[in-house]
């Protein structure tokens, strides 16, 4: 986690459905698999590291 820099940027560009788990591009509104609105984004304290 975090070891490839490309990956976390690619990573960051995810939102995450808290319903169903499956990928979304960020700024989706809905969930595509369930049509959920309960997104998440995936990466957030990965960078707590470096503090
Ligand atoms: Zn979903």
């Amino acid at each position: 986690m975090g070891r490839f820099p490309i990956a976390d940027e690619e990573l960051s560009k995810i939102v995450i459905c808290r319903k169903c788990k499956a990928r979304n591009k960020k700024g989706t509104e809905k969930c595509r698999k369930c049509g959920s609105s309960a997104l998440r984004p995936k990466t957030k304290d990965l960078r707590a590291k470096k503090a």
